[in-house]
């Protein structure tokens, strides 16, 4: 079962959207696991104090390397990743959250104030991860979405496993449009091919509607998808 742990300053948060619908019915039938610690469960001193004054000076607060590693190494799960949550680090995408839908255990850091204290990335073996560049006020809505697009790549999760395949990003390509009953609405028609029965012409339309609308809005991936 994949095992998920999140250690943040507001645990009532979760498990939030994560315990709703598929995931949250994923979660009652045991196709994955939520544990969630409260960082400040290891402060020591008498006002519980998570945070203090950045060293060499500057505005805001940064988490305190101790309380967190007593929180990680009271918790510390074998063979787990651990993952920060962290403007600064690698740039989340569906290769990464395909590459973790296949771990046994990880455990996501949310930061809060200005981030933690450095040292506590490299003793513990941390990984710095950012969902997009753009800075949030903490971490723990990064990990809803780090999560919830991991969580439909676990098997048995979503309904239709096959609905994954087509999907945005997963070949490296945008999705193509899609349409719904019904066939006319405001005087628009479904594209004919669609009605058309014939499978073969249906794939190929998707497949180029997909390759044209990635040119036009993302010419990052499609730069990719023509070199692969
Ligand atoms: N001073 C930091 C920003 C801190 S934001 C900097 O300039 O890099 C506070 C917290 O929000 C971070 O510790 C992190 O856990 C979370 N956060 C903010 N933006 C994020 C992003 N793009 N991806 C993932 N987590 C983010």
């Amino acid at each position: 079962m994949f095992q998920a742990q999140i250690f943040t300053l507001y645990p009532k948060v979760f498990p939030g959207p994560l315990g709703e619908g598929l995931y949250g019915k994923a979660l009652s039938n045991k196709l994955w696991n939520l544990s969630i610690v409260n960082i400040r469960d290891t402060a020591t001193d008498k006002h519980k104090t998570v945070d203090d004054t950045p060293y060499g000076g500057g505005s805001g607060m940064i988490m305190k390397a101790d309380v967190l590693a007593n929180s990680l190494d009271q918790n510390k799960i074998e063979g787990e990743r651990i993952f920060y949550l962290s403007p600064k680090g690698k740039k989340f995408d569906q290769k990464f959250a395909n590459e973790i839908s296949k771990e046994k255990s990880i455990s996501l850091i949310c930061g809060h104030f200005e981030g933690v204290d450095e040292r506590i990335l490299n003793t513990r073996n941390i990984e710095e991860i950012s969902i997009g560049d753009y800075v949030l006020s903490g971490g723990e809505t990064a990990a809803f979405v780090f999560l919830d697009s991991i969580l439909r790549l676990l098997p048995g999760v979503l309904g239709n496993q096959n609905s994954l395949n087509d999907e945005s990003f997963q070949n490296g390509l945008l999705e193509y449009p899609q349409f719904t009953k019904p066939q006319i609405w405001e005087k628009k028609q479904v594209p004919e091919v669609l009605l058309s029965g014939d499978h073969n012409k249906i794939k190929d339309w998707r497949l180029s509607q997909s390759e044209a609308i990635t040119r036009v809005r993302r010419p990052d991936l499609w730069q990719k998808y023509k070199k692969d």
